[in-house]
């Protein structure tokens, strides 16, 4: 694969090299060449050859200009000029001299020098640069085809597939429900754009896959074109690094052209951090080709016609570091989550794969999918290929319990993605931990306090979640409000000391947030009563992080400290209160989870308004 890089990279460089040479051959070998095609030709004589020809009657026509001379011979067939100077003065004499004799001639006008060194010097090669580079343009585009031209000028290395069909359909994609429903609109679009556009509806031009690799973003996209029946261009964002400044661009000048061509369409681009990573965040001089690249993406985004039926589907699993301009409205400001398989999902998602796979009586995809907590739909493909393939070693036609099994250990457990896969002691505390920050939150504000609580393990290193609701706008909390946010930040660690007697590693995370918070509180916000309404710290800068100075004496850092850590431990010590009081309702609540892995906060809200 290097190898073949540095091909691409070099020929272009090659290919200019050669043209210059042949160039700068042209403009010194020129007029011989010219001699030889046409047969006419100029050879230079001294002043006295000229008079001798003169003296001896042998010049047939004649150009004169003030300094300068060609003639022809009378005894000549073919079309040579001899030309020499000539002094100014006798100019007259041989005038004279040339119509004594009859001969024919006509007055040129003075050759001039600086002109002509302009013109054979540096206007001609560069015209016939530009005629030759157009030309090799020409020719290697009709060669390669428009795309995937291996070796060619301004081609690179950044490849785009076209695939007609994907012939992927959403059956092949297993769970991943509410990505489903997001991307069913883009497909009735696709389908019937009229139907939009007659209302004068737009619809989005783009959405944004987000989620671990290896999650089935690429499949989904090729999916919505399946369903759609529309061609599915592709495109890595990964490609684009390294590149010369410029190719990029014009790459993407081209993707947007052969899709706007055969619209309806689907333009995927996988890994579009790698060129839409936030130009604010890159220090010390950006990447040029990145910025080219993504500013000629972020033109096409807006230039194009929406009506026409082209969308863009994006993926990537760091969404926080792309470019603000890029999920601007009118570009994607789609997000559609691909989350890892839940429980359920990842038992459909073997069932997807062992499709067209003998399995033996004995083998039971439940199992297996509870053993698998944590992995992605590639891992799970993986695993029961694998197990496949050890089946046939064995020598057997079927693929056994004992083989998935076996395949789980080296695919997954084996590997350095046995830190996302929990054992089942791991996911009974993180469940307890999870319930703990809802249960605290629900039980102190009466409404639905998250949409969603998980265990499974999530991209950022955190092994279960609790999606907040979005709260409503809100510019002033108070400082009950506040001590709530504590109690239910600190509530996942009150659970795991409640129910299990243990601190794990898993509340490292809150603890850092709920310090931040009650930091503030006390150096900036006056709600310490021990310390008053001093500000003791400043924000230095508002837009970066928010990070602050202290600025107060050493006896009153010490206090801060103090009032913090006292803030901190009773907002704990709620929370644990709380949660003992509601022993029963959290054990429900976790042991419903352990089972499913994800519930909603319907379901949460449920189980709280039962225990009531
Ligand atoms: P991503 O683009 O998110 O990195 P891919 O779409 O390339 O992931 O997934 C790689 C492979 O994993 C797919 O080709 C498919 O075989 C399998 N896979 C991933 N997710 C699923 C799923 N939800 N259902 C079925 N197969 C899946
Ligand atoms: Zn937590």
């Amino acid at each position: 694969m290097p190898n073949q890089n540095r091909n691409n990279k070099n020929s272009p460089k090659k290919m200019m090299l050669i043209l210059l040479i042949v160039v700068v051959g042209l403009t010194l070998f020129g007029n011989q060449l010219y001699q030889l095609i046409f047969g006419e030709a100029e050879e230079e004589v001294s002043y006295d050859t000229f008079l001798n020809a003169l003296q001896e009657d042998q010049i047939k026509e004649a150009k004169i200009s003030t300094n300068h001379i060609a003639y022809r011979l009378r005894e000549d067939d073919e079309v040579l000029y001899y030309t020499a100077l000539i002094p100014e003065m006798d100019l007259g004499s041989t005038i004279t001299q040339l119509q004594s004799q009859g001969v024919s001639f006509r007055a040129i006008a003075p050759e001039d020098e600086t002109g002509s060194f302009f013109l054979s010097w540096i206007i001609t090669p560069i015209f016939l640069y530009g005629i030759f580079y157009f030309i090799l343009r020409l020719i290697t585009k009709r060669a390669g085809g428009g795309f995937s031209g291996v070796g060619s000028i301004g081609k690179s290395k950044a490849k785009v597939y076209m695939e007609k069909e994907t012939g992927v359909t959403f059956q092949d994609v297993a769970g991943q429900d509410e990505a489903k429903e997001s991307l069913a609109e883009i497909i009735d679009f696709l389908h019937n754009p009229k139907k939009y556009t007659a209302i004068g509806a737009k619809l989005p031009k783009g959405a944004l896959l987000v989620g671990s690799p290896g999650t089935g973003k690429t499949l989904l996209a090729k999916a919505v074109a399946g369903e759609a029946h529309v061609p599915f261009f592709s495109i890595s964002g990964s490609d684009f690094v390294e590149m010369f400044v410029g190719v990029g661009a014009s790459r993407v000048r081209d993707l947007f052209q052969e899709a706007a061509k055969v619209a309806p369409a689907i333009i995927f681009i996988d890994e579009i951090d790698a060129i839409g990573r936030s130009r604010e965040s890159r220090l010390g001089g950006g990447n040029d080709e990145r910025e080219q690249t993504l500013n000629q993406l972020l033109a096409e985004i807006d230039g194009f016609d929406s009506s026409k039926g082209v969308v863009i589907l994006a993926a990537t699993n760091r969404p926080e570091v792309l470019d603000k301009a890029l999920l601007r409205a009118g570009r994607f400001d789609r997000r559609i989550i691909v989350d890892r398989p839940n429980l359920e999902g990842r038992y459909q998602t073997l069932l997807v794969h062992t499709r067209n796979i003998r399995l033996a009586e004995d083998v039971n995809l439940r199992k297996l999918a509870q053993a698998t907590a944590g992995a992605v739909g590639a891992d799970l493909a993986n695993l029961v290929n694998e197990a496949a393939l050890r089946a046939v070693r064995m020598g057997r036609e079927v693929v056994n319990q004992q083989d998935l099994l076996v395949s789980f250990e080296t695919v997954i457990a084996g590997t350095e993605k046995k830190g996302t896969v929990l054992t089942d002691a791991e996911k009974q505390i993180v469940a307890y931990h999870e319930v703990g920050h809802a249960l605290v939150a629900a039980l102190h504000k009466h409404t639905q306090p998250v949409s969603k609580i998980t265990i499974v393990p999530h991209t950022s290193g955190a092994l279960g979640y609790t999606l907040q609701m979005p709260e409503e706008e809100k510019y002033l909390s108070t400082k009950g409000e506040m001590m709530i946010h504590l109690q239910t930040l600190l509530g996942g660690r009150a659970a795991e000391q409640t129910v299990f007697n243990i601190q794990t590693t898993g509340a490292a995370n809150d603890i850092q947030k709920a310090t931040e918070i009650a930091r503030r509180m006390v150096a900036q916000l006056g709600m310490s009563d021990k310390l008053g309404l001093m500000a003791l710290a400043s924000t230095n800068n508002e837009y970066l992080d928010e990070k602050s100075n202290m600025s107060c004496s050493q006896t009153t850092f010490y206090e801060v400290d103090e009032e913090v850590r006292k803030l901190l431990t009773s907002a704990f010590h709620e929370a644990k209160q709380l949660l003992c009081n509601n022993r029963t309702l959290l054990d429900k609540i976790a042991q419903y989870l352990l089972q499913k892995e994800t519930i909603t906060g319907d379901e949460l809200m449920a189980f709280i308004h039962d225990g009531d």
